[in-house]
């Protein structure tokens, strides 16, 4: 019997297990993908798209050990520009009028996915159920029993878990919250966005850029690497004809969008340089391509539903 079952070890689930060390408890963890390394791909959300972390949230990461597991610190957010294509006037925020250093800082995924997963690794309170899905679950009057199926390699196996808590980290497509017949609302903003790095004539200086538009959101974010990290919002309808555009196309909808405030975007050199594509609710899809002396090398893979606040926030 488990104290604490967590179901999906993604951002939040990964967490919350480094959280729960200190208390002692014993701690089980359901994860469907098989782990990093060795070919092997973790959770879909540590890829590519670039995390821009309030300092609160670093702060917690920092407490947890994991921000010190990470390959190159946090690009601090010194200042925030907030603009909107045709208006006038811009919001302007600046770390040292409010006496900080930064706001937060930027991480790409994969390298906090990375840090988290060396500190899983040395959790001597969890155990891990992985490549393991949920397959369903009964409540009872204590404790919750999980069913749970391997997959890849252990595909076939079935267990049965129990927990006094189950904590649904599954994601935004959470199979727990179904299994429990609690529904959602959802809406869909009709966009899909564009994740890549670029470089930039002028180099990111810590400020991250959000300009709004009648056809969708754009940012460009300080990387650690020193290119930004850039994200685009297109209608739907539209993200199949930018998914195939050129390279020099793709790099012309960023600067007509964004404008020249960063100076000439140019294409991100080296292993940096990846385009991928985050669909939003609506599709079930996502791709990616990898974006170096190549040419465009597509791979489709199957991806929970992404969350749909980020055109929102970003
Ligand atoms: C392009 C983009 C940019 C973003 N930028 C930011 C940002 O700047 N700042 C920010 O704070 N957030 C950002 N987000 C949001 C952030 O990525 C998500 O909020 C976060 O990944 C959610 O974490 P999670 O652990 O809840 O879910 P997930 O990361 O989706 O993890 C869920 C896990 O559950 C597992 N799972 C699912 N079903 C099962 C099952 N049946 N059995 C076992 N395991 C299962 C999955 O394999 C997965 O590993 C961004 C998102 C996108 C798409």
């Amino acid at each position: 019997m488990y104290d604490v079952l967590i179901i999906g070890g993604g951002l939040v689930g990964s967490s919350l297990a480094c959280a729960l060390e200190p208390l002692g408890l014993r701690v089980g963890m359901v994860e469907a993908t098989p782990g990093t390394g060795h070919g092997a791909s973790g959770p879909p959300a540590f890829d590519e798209r670039n995390l821009a972390l309030a300092a609160a949230s670093l702060n917690a990461l920092d407490a947890l050990g994991v921000l010190s597991r990470l390959a190159t610190p946090p690009a601090p957010i010194r200042r925030i520009h907030v603009s909107r294509r045709g208006d006038l006037g811009a919001v302007r925020l600046d770390a040292r009028e409010f006496g900080r250093d930064a706001f937060g800082g930027v991480v790409v995924a994969r390298d906090l996915g990375a840090a988290l997963e060396a500190r899983l690794a040395g959790l001597a309170t969890l155990r891990r159920h992985r490549p393991a899905v949920l397959t369903g679950l009964e409540v009872g009057e204590d404790h919750v029993e999980v069913a749970v199926s391997g997959v890849g390699p252990d595909a076939g196996t079935e267990s049965r878990l129990h927990a006094r808590l189950l904590v649904a980290a599954d994601g935004t497509a959470s199979p727990v919250r179904s299994a429990m017949g609690i529904a959602t609302d959802d809406h869909d903003y009709g966009q899909t966005l564009f994740v890549c790095s670029l470089a930039a004539a002028r180099a990111p200086d810590g400020t991250a850029w959000e300009r709004f538009s009648d056809s969708g959101p754009i940012a460009l974010l300080p990387r650690p690497d020193g290119h930004y990290g850039a994200i685009i919002g297109v209608p739907t309808e539209d993200a199949d004809a930018v998914a195939e555009f050129p390279d020099a196309d793709y790099l012309a909808l960023f600067q007509q969008r964004f404008g020249g405030r960063a100076g000439r975007l140019i294409r991100a050199a080296g292993a940096a340089a990846t385009r991928s594509v985050v669909a939003l609710p609506g599709s079930s899809w996502r791709r990616a391509w990898c974006w170096s002396e190549m040419p465009p090398r597509p791979c489709t893979r199957s991806a929970p539903r992404a969350s749909t606040s980020v055109c929102a926030t970003r």
